[in-house]
């Protein structure tokens, strides 16, 4: 069946019969799902705002085959929080969103799991668990607004990633509708399980491609008693990162392990209660979480660490567990925060990349891009998950006509960060945005294999097709 560019009115009268009120074609409706964070812009021809599992699995089931013979795609989306365009309609589709599924089913206090619908924010799930004394350490920057069902789908992470791991980590099960209409259970509700091939695995991370997540078991921990952070500047980022491998290399497991480079700091130096000196200069933020006790030696230790290797300004650790101690850990916070913001609000043109190299390259990576600033007339900020190499870089430029060269620019990051040995995208997935660079990471056989999963998960085509894999090849 060809696939149309609208829905056919009569394809439409079938769905509106199907889902009724549930089935959104006003243009408020389709407008609202028609960006994600990507800046890219796609209008969907209809959005079902779905209810339950049963609809989802009815919808991707009409998508196969129905009546009027017409096909039509469906695109999972969570709160179109994403980077990638990965929830945007590329064909005029149908958006499912999933915003409407967010129950959370039961926090187990025995087992120390949550059982979740896909649509449910993520920091109300921590909030949840912490109500309960438990933790569930995924903490990407959006997680006041973004779902557990689009974290799963994209492998989420953030600063806690360098101790706590990703989203995949604490994903124990799934429920998922295949692009088939199936319904599968993946993975198992223990805490281990080898039963088979570990198709949770799979679907954490598929960006939709390959399977609608409609329910989640997930892992929890016990609560850290308290957290405190660390923030040192250093006279230049090398300084800075040969503090982190140092932090690393003594035995510490920091809970969050960040970084500033020079322009960052300039943007939100005024956020610290000192004034930072020198023109290179550059923050590095280390937290620890655990016993109070624990905390307080850790903290000491890694203080003196930053000392020893040269730190100019060091902001003393506040310890939560008092309201001096919470709101001085959330000023530190709050530097790290603002980046992203302020780099908006003073550049015409933003491109965020977020390649990952392996930790100890981070300083050549970081010193290679003021040839990259050179040769595209660009500017480039600098900041990131320092733990894990995953360095985010926003690649920018005054003028919108200058939105070629920053393109450009961000090509040479991708593959300066694969000739260090690191990866095109350490979070933020590869969608729309990223498909066409796809091969310069995976080989030909990886790749062949990888379109063959998604034919056999997806025979029609109809679940989110035209994401991750380059268009050319379709
Ligand atoms: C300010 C800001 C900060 C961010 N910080 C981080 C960060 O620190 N770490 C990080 O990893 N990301 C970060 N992101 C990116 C984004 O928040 C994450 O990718 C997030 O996981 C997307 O969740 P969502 O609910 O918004 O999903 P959406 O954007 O709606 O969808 C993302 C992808 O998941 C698919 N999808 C959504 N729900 C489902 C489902 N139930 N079943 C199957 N597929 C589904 C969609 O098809 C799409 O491909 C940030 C974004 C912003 C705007």
């Amino acid at each position: 069946m060809p696939q149309p560019r609208a829905l056919a009115p009569d394809l439409l009268a079938l769905l509106a019969c199907e889902f009724g009120a549930d089935l959104l074609v006003d243009e408020a409706a389709l407008c609202a799902r028609s960006r994600d964070e990507s800046g890219l812009v796609r209008q969907p021809a209809a959005v079902l705002l779905a209810k339950s599992e049963a609809q989802v699995a009815r919808l991707v089931s009409l998508a196969n085959a129905n009546p009027t013979g017409h096909s039509f795609a469906v695109i999972p989306r969570g709160a179109g929080t994403g980077l990638a365009g990965g929830c945007l309609a590329p064909e005029m589709g149908v958006v499912l969103d999933l915003t409407a599924m967010n129950r959370i089913l039961d926090i187990d206090t025995r087992s120390l799991t949550a059982t979740v619908e896909p649509g449910v924010l993520t920091g109300d799930l921590r909030a949840a668990a912490k109500a309960k004394g438990l933790f569930y350490p995924p903490d990407p920057a959006s997680l006041a607004t973004s779902t557990i069902g689009g974290n799963a789908a994209t492998n989420a992470g953030g600063p806690a990633c360098v101790k706590y791991g990703t989203t995949r980590d604490y994903v124990l099960g799934l429920t998922a509708v295949l692009p088939t209409g199936e319904v599968v259970r993946a993975g198992a509700n223990t805490r281990k399980g080898v039963v088979g091939y570990d198709l949770a695995r799979l679907l954490v991370g598929c960006e939709g491609t390959l399977g609608v997540i409609t329910g989640l078991t997930l892992k929890l921990l016990p609560h850290p008693g308290a957290a405190a952070c660390v923030a040192a500047v250093f006279a230049d980022l090398n300084a800075a990162m040969r503090a982190i491998i140092a932090i690393m290399t003594r035995g510490h497991l920091p809970s969050a392990m960040e970084f500033l480079d020079a322009r960052c700091l300039k943007l939100v130096g005024d956020l610290l209660p000192f004034r930072v000196e020198g023109d290179a200069s550059a923050l590095v933020l280390v937290e620890a979480d655990g016993d109070p006790e624990q905390v307080r030696r850790e903290v000491e230790a890694i203080e003196a660490i930053c000392r020893e290797l040269g730190a100019a300004n060091i902001l003393p650790p506040a310890i939560t567990g008092t309201k001096e101690g919470d709101e001085g850990r959330e000023a530190v916070w709050k530097v790290r925060r603002s980046v992203s913001t302020r780099i908006h609000e003073a550049c015409a043109v933003y491109i965020p990349e977020d390649i990952a190299v392996p930790i100890g390259r981070i300083a050549d990576m970081v010193a290679a891009l003021p040839e990259v600033e050179a040769r595209h007339g660009i500017t480039i900020f600098a900041f990131g998950h320092a733990g894990d190499g995953n360095i985010h870089l926003n690649l920018t430029a005054q003028d919108e006509a200058q939105r070629p060269q920053v393109e450009a620019a961000a090509v040479d990051c991708v593959r300066l960060a694969l000739a260090l040995g690191g990866t095109i995208s350490g979070e933020h997935g590869i969608g729309l945005v990223k498909r066409g660079l796809l091969p310069l990471e995976i080989g030909p056989a990886s790749l062949k294999l990888q379109r063959g999963l998604k034919a056999l998960f997806d025979p029609n085509n109809v679940l989110n097709p035209g994401k991750i894999f380059p268009a050319e090849q379709e």
